[in-house]
């Protein structure tokens, strides 16, 4: 019984009340079940909608329906320049320079266009290196591209897997590749957070390895960014790109981001896919015939501001400024920690089987946990969801959970160990 003393609800309440850095959980919308908030463990598929999100969107409605056009110059934040609003939010989250990321496109739309500037194949040096098991879109988007430039796939995509009876990659393993065929190699691709296992690779590591092989790096941060610190710049990454409709709270399909490193950006050399709002902005409505680069990350950027679904964005994102990425984080590691010694105790005391296999250094790892639940199907996660709890099954046998600081409680995760609790019952 004491095991599960640290899960009793009024001790959670307890911890909820005197943290350091309290849930901003009335900020948002939290779906219901039974009458009470679900316990919502799916922040890195779908967060939650920000209770601010309706009066932003209805404020960009507005100022449509009072000035049309004219929006673009009078709306309470201009139209025309409303991509600016992103900037210093999304500098102080990914650690780069203002002018060193973009708010634009969706996920794999960006990671193609960075793609198209930083995949440049070049005689040997021909190959992508790329983790196992990469998120789908990714294994397509990297895929397509080595075919569009005349390559297969089977030969010019080398991936890097955990070692046997292991789910987490070795950074020594990346670096060994690199070093035996670096010359090959023209682009190291990988997740920051691995989608499925949760680890968080080493990137500043595996940037310099891969710069030391003459390749160059780039990241997909869908589960990185707004779960675990980043410093994009300092750590001499060449590319990323991720999506902020996860940990970035910004709603289905939201306005996606973009990092190019500031060596790049003025760089004439490096090819590009243009549009009129990469033109500098000063003449962009001069309507000239050619090019003129604004310089920045900007330049990738082609098409005029989706402003309704940016409206949800930089509300969202400021958030994260308020909170502030640092007491984030320190939160996070202690949510997780706790809702992993909570699952421990009940495996324990069930005689139960489950396997976390997301690395148990919670520096390699942001806020998800995978658990593998040997012996139990798909039906452990139906139970758990008859029992209000959102959490999500990957096949063959993952459930992926993620407590988010934002929004998740220890009162959250004390629901849960007692629900995991009932779930796995010796029968
Ligand atoms: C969520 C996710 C995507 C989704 O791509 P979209 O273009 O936003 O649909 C792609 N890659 C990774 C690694 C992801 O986690």
């Amino acid at each position: 019984m004491e095991t599960f003393a640290p899960y009793e609800l009024a001790h959670a309440q307890q911890l909820d009340a005197t943290d350091a850095l309290p849930a901003r959980r009335g900020d948002f919308h939290v779906p219901q079940h039974a009458g009470s908030d679900v316990v919502y463990f799916t922040g890195n598929s779908l967060g939650l909608q920000p209770e601010a999100a309706e009066a932003a969107l209805r404020t960009e409605l507005n100022d449509w329906a009072e000035h049309g056009v004219e929006g673009h110059f009078r709306a309470q934040h201009p139209w025309v320049s409303y991509h600016e609003r992103f900037a210093q939010g999304l500098s102080h989250l990914v650690g780069a320079k203002a002018n060193e990321v973009v708010a634009m496109n969706a996920l794999t739309v960006n990671l193609h266009l960075l793609l198209v500037s930083f995949y440049r194949p070049s005689g040997k040096r021909s190959k992508i290196l790329c983790e196992a098991k990469a998120f789908p879109s990714d294994q397509y988007a990297l895929a397509s591209q080595v075919r569009f430039h005349g390559g297969d796939p089977a030969v010019d995509i080398i991936e890097v897997a955990p070692r046997e009876g292991s789910s987490v990659i070795e950074e020594a393993d990346i670096e060994a590749i690199l070093r035996d065929r670096g010359d090959e190699i023209a682009l190291v691709m990988m997740g920051g957070v691995q989608y499925f296992t949760g680890q968080w690779l080493d990137m500043p590591r595996i940037t310099a390895a891969a710069h030391a092989a003459g390749a160059l790096c780039g990241f997909d941060l869908a589960h990185a960014v707004g779960n675990v610190p980043l410093d994009l710049h300092a750590w001499n990454v060449d590319f990323a790109c991720w999506c902020t409709y996860k940990y970035l709270n910004s709603g289905p399909g939201a306005v996606a981001g973009a990092f190019v490193h500031e060596r790049h950006v003025g760089d004439d050399a490096v090819p590009r896919f243009e549009g009129w709002w990469g033109h500098n902005a000063k003449r962009r409505f001069l309507m000239e015939p050619q090019f003129d680069s604004m310089g920045t990350a900007e330049a990738w950027q082609m098409s005029n501001a989706p402003v309704f679904n940016m409206a949800i964005h930089a509300i969202a994102l400021e958030q994260f400024t308020a909170a502030g990425m640092a007491a984030l984080r320190a939160k996070s590691l202690r949510l997780t920690a706790y809702l992993e010694a909570g699952i421990a105790a009940v495996a324990k005391h069930n005689g139960a089987r489950l396997e976390v296999i997301t690395p148990a250094n919670p520096a390699r790892r942001g806020c998800q946990l995978s658990l593998v639940a040997h012996g139990f199907g798909q039906e452990l996660f139906q139970a758990l969801t008859d029992a209000g709890v959102v959490v999500d099954w990957r096949e063959p046998n993952v459930i992926r959970m993620a407590p988010v600081p934002m929004y998740n409680t220890f009162e959250d995760i004390a629901r849960f160990v007692h629900i995991l609790k009932s779930a796995t019952q010796p029968h």
